[in-house]
C-alpha cells in the first residue's frame, strides 16, 4: 500500500470516529444543552443582586398548587390522544374561568406528526398593553411505544408537567386581583416533551414554537403589543428543589430571578448550579424576546422516571417558587415594561 493511501485511510478512520462520537452525543438522554444554536451566557455574579422588595405569595398558595397537582395527576398520563389530556385541558380552562380570567384554547394538528395539540392562553389586562408571559407545559412525557423497553413505563409527571400548571392555576386568582402594570398572560404549552424518548428538539417544543410564530405575526400586523419578558416554570415542586441557573436565559432576567430569591430568603433553592437547558423559552429567545427558565433539571433524580410522583413533591417548594415569581413581577414591570429595548 502506498504511503499516501495509508494516510488517507487513517484520515478516513478519524473522520468516521468523530462522526460517530457526534451521533452518540446527540442521542445522550439528558442532552437538552446545546440542542439549538443559541449562545450560552456566563453565570451572573451572585454578589451583585439588585435590592428588590420581597412580595411573597400569601400563605397557602403552595398548598393550593399542590391540590391542583393532585387533581391533575389523578387524570393519569396527559399527552395527546390520552383521556387525561382532554380532562386536564378542561380542568385548566374551568379553573382559570373560576378565577375570573378570560381564556383562549388554541388547538391545531401538526401536519408532519399528525398529532392534535392544544395551548391554553389566559390574559389578565394591565394598565399597559406590553405583556409579561408566565408559562409552563401541560403535557406529560409519552412513555409508551418506544423501541427500548426501559423507555416504556407508567409516567404521571407530578413534577414534570403538573407542578408548573398547578402553580400558575394557584396564582391566577392573585394576579386577577392585582393592580398589574403589564398585561399578564398565563400560557400552558402543549407538546413540550420530545416525541423521541431522548431529547430531539425537532420533535419537541411544539406549543411554544407555534405560540411564538403566531405572536410574531400578530405583532407585525399590529394586533398584539410586545412581550417584555417570559418566565417559564418547569419542574418547580420537588421537595429538594434546585432551580438551576439556566444559561440560555436572558442575563437581565436571571439577575432579577436571583435577586428575588435573595429578597425572599430562598437562595438555597436557586442558582446553586448553572447549566443550559433547551426548553419552551428557546423559541422566544430566538425571536429576540427576553425569557428565563426556572427549571429543576440538572440535580433532579426523578426526571423522566416512574418516581416523578406526588410523594417527592412538597407544597413548600411550590410556595418558594411562587414567592420568587411574584417578587420578580414588579421588578420586570418597572424595568422592562414601557421602556424601549
Ligand atoms: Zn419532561
Amino acid at each position: 500500500m502506498s504511503h499516501l493511501l495509508k494516510r488517507l485511510l487513517v484520515l478516513l478512520g478519524l473522520a468516521c470516529g468523530a462522526a460517530l462520537a457526534l451521533m452518540l452525543a446527540a442521542k445522550s438522554p439528558a442532552n437538552r444543552s446545546g440542542g439549538r444554536a443559541l449562545g450560552q451566557g456566563r453565570p451572573i455574579d451572585r454578589e451583585d443582586a439588585l435590592a428588590l422588595a420581597a412580595s411573597p405569595a400569601p400563605d397557602g398558595v403552595g398548598d393550593r398548587a399542590m391540590d391542583h397537582c393532585r387533581a391533575l395527576v389523578a387524570f393519569g398520563p396527559r399527552y395527546f390522544g390520552r383521556p387525561g389530556w382532554s380532562q386536564q385541558l378542561d380542568y385548566i380552562v374551568d379553573e382559570l374561568e373560576r378565577s375570573g380570567v378570560s381564556t383562549e384554547r388554541d388547538t391545531w394538528t401538526d401536519r408532519r406528526e399528525l398529532i392534535t395539540l392544544s395551548n391554553v392562553i389566559a390574559t389578565i389586562p394591565g394598565r399597559r398593553p406590553e405583556r409579561v408571559v408566565l408559562a409552563c407545559h401541560h403535557d406529560t412525557k409519552c412513555t409508551t411505544g418506544h423501541p427500548v423497553d426501559a423507555h416504556n413505563f407508567h409516567f404521571i409527571g407530578a413534577n414534570d408537567g403538573a407542578s408548573g400548571v398547578g402553580l400558575l392555576l394557584a396564582i391566577a386568582p392573585l394576579l386577577a386581583k392585582r393592580d398589574n402594570k403589564a398585561t399578564i398572560q398565563l400560557v400552558f404549552f402543549d407538546g413540550e416533551e420530545s416525541l423521541d424518548f431522548d431529547w430531539n428538539v425537532d420533535r419537541a417544543l411544539f406549543g411554544s414554537k407555534r405560540f411564538v410564530r403566531r405572536d410574531v405575526d400578530a405583532r407585525r400586523s399590529g394586533a398584539a403589543a410586545p412581550i417584555a419578558a417570559v418566565i417559564l416554570l418547569d419542574m418547580v415542586g420537588r421537595a429538594d428543589m434546585q432551580i438551576q441557573e439556566e444559561l440560555y436565559s436572558s442575563p437581565q432576567l436571571r439577575r432579577i430571578c436571583w435577586s428575588a430569591a435573595v429578597a425572599t430568603g430562598h437562595e438555597e433553592s436557586f442558582f446553586q448550579v448553572a447549566e443550559a437547558a433547551t426548553d419552551d423559552h428557546v423559541p422566544f429567545l430566538e425571536a429576540g424576546i427576553p425569557a428565563v427558565d426556572l427549571i429543576d433539571l440538572k440535580q433532579n433524580p426523578y426526571w423522566h422516571t416512574a418516581r416523578d410522583t406526588l410523594e417527592v413533591m412538597a407544597p413548600a417548594s411550590l410556595q418558594t417558587t411562587a414567592d420568587v415569581v411574584l417578587t420578580m413581577l414588579p421588578a420586570i414591570e418597572s424595568g422592562l415594561v414601557g421602556t424601549p429595548r
